[in-house]
């Protein structure tokens, strides 16, 4: 399947020179003019790259960047920044926010999808494209975000997804309902939160499992922990 590109921009020019530009590479192209509907079409999406203008109606660029690295479900999207020359200090705020390059306006197409592919290709190395997570019957693939029981697909919802690699990559410590709420969910401390949110999705967690379900163990009064297969 050939990656996709989560392409922000309200400037109808630059998105049609853009969207040529990678689909002729190949890349399938999604676009999104500004950024409320880029952080619904990240979410919901999970494009494989997002190409962020900064210069954006409701939402900013920056503003969305932020969004996305914050959320653990979208944070190892890559971003590239689109800025225009005069925006020198909002991309070194982007690139502290955690954006992984930039391109500054105009930029030929060749820049584009050279920087694009160089992106890509450190995410897929990042990611660990080659590297299966295993512990017992169980294997995930963090990056592709697939879990297999006994080789056969798991199917597990985002937040299901996000609540096993979390605790499976705890290295063995507990938990408690509050910390996974905040990584998983990503509440804020302020507002009010539903501990049996956690208890509810552990549990479907665990059954969807099947014979290392077990493996998620409540600790009484705290939350919960992953037992690693060396301490089996
Ligand atoms: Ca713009």
């Amino acid at each position: 399947m050939p990656a996709k590109i989560l392409v922000v921009e309200d400037e109808k020019n630059i998105v049609k020179v853009v969207t040529y530009a990678l689909q002729r590479e190949g890349y399938r192209v999604e676009v999104a003019v500004t950024g409320a509907e880029a952080l619904t079409k990240v979410r919901q999406g999970m494009p494989d790259l997002v190409l962020l203008d900064l210069m954006l109606p409701e939402i900013d660029g920056l503003e969305v960047c932020r969004q996305v690295r914050g959320d653990a479900r979208t944070s190892g999207i890559p971003i590239i920044m689109l800025t225009a020359k005069s925006e020198e200090a909002d991309r070194v705020i982007g690139l502290e926010m955690g954006a992984d390059d930039y391109l500054t306006k105009p930029f030929s197409a060749r820049e584009l999808t050279a920087r694009v592919k160089a992106v890509l290709r450190r995410a897929a190395g990042a990611g660990g494209a080659a590297e299966v997570w295993r512990c017992g019957a169980l294997t995930a693939d963090w990056g592709r975000r697939l879990v297999k029981l006994k080789e056969k697909p798991v199917k597990l919802t985002p937040k299901e997804f996000e609540l096993l690699r979390t605790l499976a990559q705890s290295g063995g410590r507990v938990l408690s309902r509050e910390a996974l709420l905040e990584r998983v969910w990503g509440y804020d401390r302020s507002l009010e939160i539903q501990t049996r949110t956690v208890d509810l999705h552990v549990s479907q967690l665990r059954q969807k499992l099947g014979s290392e379900g077990k493996r998620l163990v409540t600790a009484t009064g705290v939350g919960y922990r992953f037992v690693l297969p060396e301490e089996d």
